[in-house]
């Protein structure tokens, strides 16, 4: 496949949240990576390692295989939303009503360079991201010095956000 990707200066570098509880999560990351590395308008960069998490909300399900991953993009924020989503139906999620149930595979763009963005439908800085262990331990494995818009230092929202139960479970 041919890809298209400008280096005009025009890319920018986001960070996405990866998260499974279903049909080998770990697969489901690594087919998540691939997906990556064939879209048009994106360059992967680099993938944290994998943790293991409890899941929030209803405690019913399996546990979760999370990862950050880095891009650099030329997409636009929305149009890379939409490209998450048709990734995460490729992989046979099915969405439901009620939240954090269980997922073959959930993509959540954490972060879009330093923009602050406030749209009904994309929230970036993603919510959750500075109270939510499994995203904050593989992001700083990848980007140790991130300072995160309207929130701070990664390394400080990482002092309040103790990693309980989080295990790292492959490099
Ligand atoms: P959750 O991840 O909270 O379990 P979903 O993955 O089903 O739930 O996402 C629900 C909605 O969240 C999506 O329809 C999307 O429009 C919205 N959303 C808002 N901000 C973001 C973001 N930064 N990344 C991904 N989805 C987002
Ligand atoms: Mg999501």
């Amino acid at each position: 496949m041919n890809k298209i990707f400008s280096n005009d200066g025009s890319s920018v570098l986001a960070y996405i949240g990866l998260g499974s509880n279903l049909q080998n999560p770990a697969q489901q990351i690594q087919n998540a990576q691939k997906a990556f590395n064939n879209l048009d308008g994106v360059r992967y960069l680099k993938c944290s390692s994998l943790y293991r998490s409890s899941p929030m909300g209803p405690q019913d399900q399996p546990d979760y295989i999370n990862a950050v991953i880095a891009i650099s993009t030329i997409l636009e924020p929305l149009t890379l939303l939409s490209h998450l989503q048709a990734i995460e139906q490729q992989q046979g999620r099915v969405r439901q009503s009620q939240r954090w149930t269980a997922r073959t595979l959930d993509l959540d763009l954490l972060l879009y360079s330093d923009q602050i963005i406030n749209l009904p439908e994309l929230i970036v800085p993603h919510r959750g991201i500075s109270e939510r262990d499994f995203v904050l331990y593989p992001l700083q494995e990848i980007a140790p010095n991130l300072l995160i818009p309207g929130k701070g230092k990664i390394a400080d929202l990482i002092k309040h956000c103790p990693s309980y139960g989080l295990e790292r479970i492959s490099a």
